[in-house]
Formats: C-alpha cells, structure tokens, sequence
C-alpha cells in the first residue's frame, strides 16, 4: 500500500504501543500493572454525566459553531479570568476535540516550513511530532533532575536562532511533574518577548498541582499576552480524557487562522461534549479536590518507594501524576533472565515481561536515563507493581 513520506517518518506514540503490549499481554492471561498511560482512573464527575445526559434528551445532537458553543466559548473566557487572571472575549477561544488536537491546530497555524521550535525535554512525546507534521523543527533543550527538570532562561536564549518562531512550556510537565514558578515563567517570558517568540502554554494539568499556585505566562507579562496561545483542556482535571474537548486561547487572527482549518477536517467537537464541559467548567470543584488530593497520597507514597529503590533516585514532582525517577544506576547489569540493561528501553522492556508492570522509557519523552510511572492508578495497584519492581531489582547481577 502506499504511504506518504510524512506519515512514514513519523514516530509512533510509544506510550500507546507500550500500553498495547501490556494489553495483549494481560489478554493471554498475564496480570500486568499497566502504569503507562496519562489517564485518570476516576470517573467522570455526576453532575457532568447528567448535564450530558440532559443536552442529548433535550435534542443536542446537531452541528454547532465551527469554534464552539457561544455560551461554552464564554464559560472558557470566565474561567480563564477566574482561574488565571486572563481576560479574553469568546472571539479569542477555539475548542476542539481534545488539546492534542488544539496543539495541532495551533501548530498548523502558526509555522511555515522550516520555522524552528523550542521543546524543552524531558518533553510530552507528541509535540515534536505535531511540529514535524506542521512543517517546523524541533529543537530540544534538556533539562535533567538537578535543574529540577525546568529549562532556564539562558538555555531558551540559546536555542534561538533567527528561524526560531516559538516555544512550548508545559507546566505542570508530562512526563516529570515539575512545576515552573511565576518567576521561572517570568524570566522565560522576557526572553520571548525580546526574541519576538510566540509562547505556546500547556496548561492542560493545572489542576493537578500541589505545592505551587498554578501561574499562566499570559497573565504574568501583559505585553507578551498577544503572543501566548495558552492550551487547555477537560480530559486531566475532570476525568474526562475520553469525552475528547481541549481548547485554544489567544490572539484573534490565530483563533480565526484555526477555525479556518478546524472548518475543513474534523468541524467542532461532539455537541454533547461540549454541553457536558459547560456543566465542568460552570459547576463545584469538589471532586477536582478530591482527585488532586489522592495523588498528593499517591505521590508521597510511590516516590517514597522509588527513592529507596537501589540504582533509582527520584525527584517529588510538584504537579501532574507522574513521577520520573532517574534509572541509569542500573545500565550495565543484567536481568535475572539474563537480559543485558544497556538503556531506558530495555529497563522497561524486561520490567514489562519479566515484572509485569508497564512503565515508559525515558528515550520517548527525550530523556533516556529515565523512565515514566503514571500513578493514576488505585493504591493497591501502585503497592504491587512497586513490590515488583523491587523484587525484580533484587534479581540484576
Ligand atoms: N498536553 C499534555 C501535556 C498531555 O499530557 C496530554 C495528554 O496526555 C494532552 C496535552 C492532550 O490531552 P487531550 O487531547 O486528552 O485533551
């Protein structure tokens, strides 16, 4: 069959390829612990359930705006004033159906060929694909554990070039956790704004922070605001990953330029979607609390466990519900199986078949001397792949 050279040079998800694995190996009768996937394990708050429930028994399942409901295009522009300290019209918002496909659309919008992009890894494995796929180059700046895993300001400066057209700063980070301060951002800020980049904030785990108030680039430096594209979404905060609604704030000719090619591939996001986030946005936190405070437990607890791991050290993450503990203690040793551990892939390939639990190697986020655990995951669960884990450290020579 023919397939495009684009298609072709694109790296598949490795944490969706690592999670099928664990899948099939559970099908043939395996308990794998699969700790591979950013996803809640909660449900899906009541209220937004009945809010859903109610749009489709009031007739919601027609076309909507390209862009959105009004009345959800609104709500987003209350909470990011609320939440944020943003103040934006509707004009200036866009949903779609997921942020992954927000930050595609942005990034579709934003780059011609050739425009260069900072990333700072440990990175979110999709954003160098999506800026590969829009025609622009990656360009990745590590940050590793004793930076807290936070890119400076010096390093932003220099990554550019004079093809540099934009940065991503994801805070709190998947895969680490780390949080940027106000001043971080701040700092980070200044530096666009003397280089004339447009800033590209994810902020899709800002609910799940636990130490540090979430702080918004946009809001901190008034005059960069016209050139950040804040992101955000509904799938971390209210267990809503497969509802598939994410949204885009920011400029309006940006919000104009991605409704143009929303309106030719996939229109607006599932009406009932977008009815059961206006129930999210507009209804109590009580169970965004209550979430956030079962991974702080989470947290405390697997960190814990890790740290004391012999060849593992890991850092607490400020927010999100990963932990990424540095593995590179134990290149160079040998699984009980006899495996040779020659770097992160193999680490999480012989825990996988060996322990049974699904891990991510660091190498997918850009950082191969570690690995990603997701503790959205029962507690229960969380202490038996830990005791595995464990048990199958014991058995390297
Ligand atoms: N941004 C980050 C950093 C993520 O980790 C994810 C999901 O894993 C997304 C964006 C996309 O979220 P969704 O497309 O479910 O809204």
């Amino acid at each position: 069959m023919r397939i495009s050279r684009r298609i072709k040079a694109m790296a598949p998800s490795q944490t969706v390829a690592i999670t099928d694995k664990a899948k099939k190996l559970r099908a043939s009768g395996v308990d794998v612990v699969a700790l591979s996937l950013g996803e809640p394990d909660f449900d899906t708050p009541q209220h937004i359930k009945d809010a859903a429930v109610a749009a489709i028994e009031a007739g919601c399942g027609h076309y909507t705006p390209n862009a959105g409901l009004p009345e959800l295009r609104q709500a987003i522009c209350d909470k990011l004033r609320r939440d944020n300290g943003l103040e934006y019209k509707p004009e200036n918002v866009i949903v779609s159906s997921g942020a992954k496909q927000s930050l595609y659309n942005a990034l579709q919008a934003l780059l011609d060929p050739g425009d260069e992009v900072v990333i700072p890894a440990p990175y979110w494995v999709t954003y160098p694909e999506l800026v590969k796929l829009s025609g622009g180059v990656p360009v990745e700046v590590l940050a590793e554990d004793d930076a807290g895993f936070k890119m400076t300001p010096q390093q932003l400066d220099a990554a550019c070039t004079d093809k540099t057209a934009a940065v991503i700063i994801n805070s709190p980070s998947n895969p680490t956790g780390a949080v940027y301060t106000a001043d971080e951002l701040t700092a980070l800020g200044e530096v666009c704004l003397r280089r004339g980049l447009t800033v590209i904030a994810d902020e899709i785990y800002e609910k799940i922070i636990y130490d540090e108030a979430h702080a918004s680039v946009a809001a901190l430096l008034p005059k960069l605001k016209p050139q950040v594209v804040t992101v955000n979404g509904i799938s971390k905060a209210y267990a809503m990953t497969g509802w598939r609604l994410g949204y885009v704030a920011g400029h309006s000719d940006l919000i104009k330029a991605m409704s143009k090619l929303q309106g030719q591939i996939t229109f607006h996001p599932a009406a009932v979607t977008q009815h059961a986030t206006l129930a999210a946005l507009n209804g109590p936190e009580d169970d965004v609390v209550a979430m956030r405070e079962e991974f702080r437990a989470r947290r405390d607890y697997v960190v814990g466990r890790l740290s004391a791991m012999p060849g593992f050290s890991c850092l607490m993450p400020g927010g999100a519900f990963y932990a990424f503990p540095r593995i590179s203690g134990v290149f160079g040793r040998k699984t009980g199986a006899g495996r040779a551990l020659d770097g992160s892939p193999a680490v999480c390939e012989a825990i996988l078949d060996e322990a049974h639990v699904a891990l991510v190697p660091g190498s997918a986020f850009g950082a191969p001397d570690y690995l990603r655990l997701s503790y959205a995951a029962a507690r229960q669960r969380l202490e038996t792949a830990l005791d595995r884990i464990e048990n199958w450290l014991a058995t390297l020579s």
